[in-house]
């Protein structure tokens, strides 16, 4: 096992032990992923159309995966967020499933379900994508909606989403087609105002409109290079009838418009049913209509059919976050000190203390890391010099550093 962990794969640098299998050559070694990925671009080159569809070559490993696999991957990474685990596990098996079905005569043509996660900023929607995306090893992009412009504005073409895709599959255009792409604050675009012919408002419903083709998966031409469309320059086309796009956003106020149509004035008693709604439940109510009420527009909704939530972090899924994840914040740390051969312990009380301040700013779990670099910034400052090879740290020293910050509170 140990020896195993030492040999690595040439090419993309996994272990023997994340490798199904691993080829040894003079001086190095290759994986089985890797050999048929380097098939796929043999084929490419030499003009020959692969026999298989494009997954059989970029990313086959990854049908081995259940739904319930995927989830129990997601939970070793994302604390809580229950609902939206299972529902993307779902819907990602789904579309790989889609993906890989030999087209059979009479099968019925199996629609792509793209994905919207609902939820405050930190809560962990980018990192629910990005795990996904990692967990299957097919290539992954984030794009910031509010920098997307249509075409002729200053700003991105949506087209450019495709450009990023294509580099992190390194161009390779097979593996890029059935890539995800996560496409963060969706609701900064939405239209503003019910009523489009007061509020006319370009940039948001003309980008909607321009998503709308990349979602419904058509063929687009993409400049390689990215940047504005140019006749003179060489398009790679893109057929975006693969690419699984989850959509991320915020959409602040959307537990009202939910409570509304809950018949729920003051998010208590529904009238019909007179269940009650706690206020942090509201959203698990949430439907597609809710995302049309907030200004997205329908067509676009109708290509993204799977809404899920994200739960705002309570303060036990902050204290989860901060130590319990594979790549939890404290192990980073503890990863980077060590790596000046430093053993960084922490106080367990410095844990919550780390939690309560990261709460009052409310970035979710973002908050957290902010913490973490205030009151470690002298010690990573130190560290490669220092003679004393462990470093504890204590609440008042934790709490004397927060008061030297940027983050101290400032008395009345
Ligand atoms: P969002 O996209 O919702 O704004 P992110 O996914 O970017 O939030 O979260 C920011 C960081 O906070 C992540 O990289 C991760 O370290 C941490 N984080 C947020 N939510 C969770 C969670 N539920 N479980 C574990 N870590 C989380």
């Amino acid at each position: 096992m140990s020896e195993d962990k030492n040999i690595h794969c040439s090419f993309c640098g996994r272990s023997k032990d994340e490798a199904e299998m691993m080829i040894a050559g003079v001086d190095a070694h290759i994986c089985d992923r890797c050999v048929g990925q380097a098939g796929g671009i043999l084929h490419a080159e030499l003009g020959e159309k692969p026999q298989t569809n494009p997954l059989d070559v970029a990313a086959k490993p990854e049908f081995d995966f259940t739904p319930r696999q995927i989830k129990e991957h997601l939970d070793e990474y994302i604390i809580g967020q229950e609902p939206a685990k299972r529902t993307l596990a779902v819907a990602v098996y789904n579309h790989y499933k889609r993906i890989g079905l030999v087209p059979l005569p009479d099968a019925p043509e199996v629609d792509k379900s793209n994905i919207v996660l609902v939820g405050n900023t930190g809560t962990g929607k980018t990192l629910l994508a990005r795990t996904i995306a990692k967990m299957l090893n097919v290539p992954f992009t984030i794009v910031d909606a509010t920098v997307l412009t249509e075409a002729g504005y200053v700003g991105e073409d949506v087209e450019s989403i495709l450009t990023r895709l294509l580099q992190a599959a390194d161009y390779d255009l097979n593996r890029a087609q059935v890539g995800i792409v996560f496409i963060d604050e969706i609701d900064k675009i939405a239209r503003k105002g019910d009523n489009p012919s007061i509020t006319r408002d370009v940039s948001g419903e003309g980008v909607q409109q321009g998503l709308l083709k990349l979602l419904e998966g058509s063929k687009v031409n993409v400049p390689p290079k990215g940047g504005r469309k140019h006749p003179d320059q060489k398009y790679i086309e893109v057929d975006t009838t693969n690419i699984l796009f989850i959509a991320g956003g915020a959409f602040v106020g959307i537990e009202k418009k939910i409570g509304s149509r809950l018949n729920s004035a003051t998010l208590g008693y529904s009238k019909e049913s007179r269940q009650h709604v706690e206020e942090d439940e509201v959203l698990s109510y949430i439907t597609p209509s809710d995302l049309k009420s907030f200004g997205l527009i329908p067509e676009l909704i109708g290509r993204m059919p799977i809404v899920t939530f994200m739960s705002p972090l309570d303060k036990k899924a902050l204290r989860a976050i901060l130590t319990l994840p594979k790549n939890a914040l404290i192990k980073q740390y503890q990863h980077l000190f060590h790596m000046d051969e430093i053993d960084l312990t922490f106080d367990e009380e410095v844990y919550d203390y780390i939690v309560e301040v990261a709460l009052d700013y409310s970035l979710g779990a973002r908050g957290l890391r902010s913490v973490c670099e205030a009151i470690l910034t002298d010690h990573m400052f130190d560290a490669p010099g220092m003679e004393e090879k462990t470093l504890h740290i204590t609440k008042e020293y934790a709490k004397a550093q927060i008061e030297r910050s940027s983050l101290r509170k400032i008395s009345a």
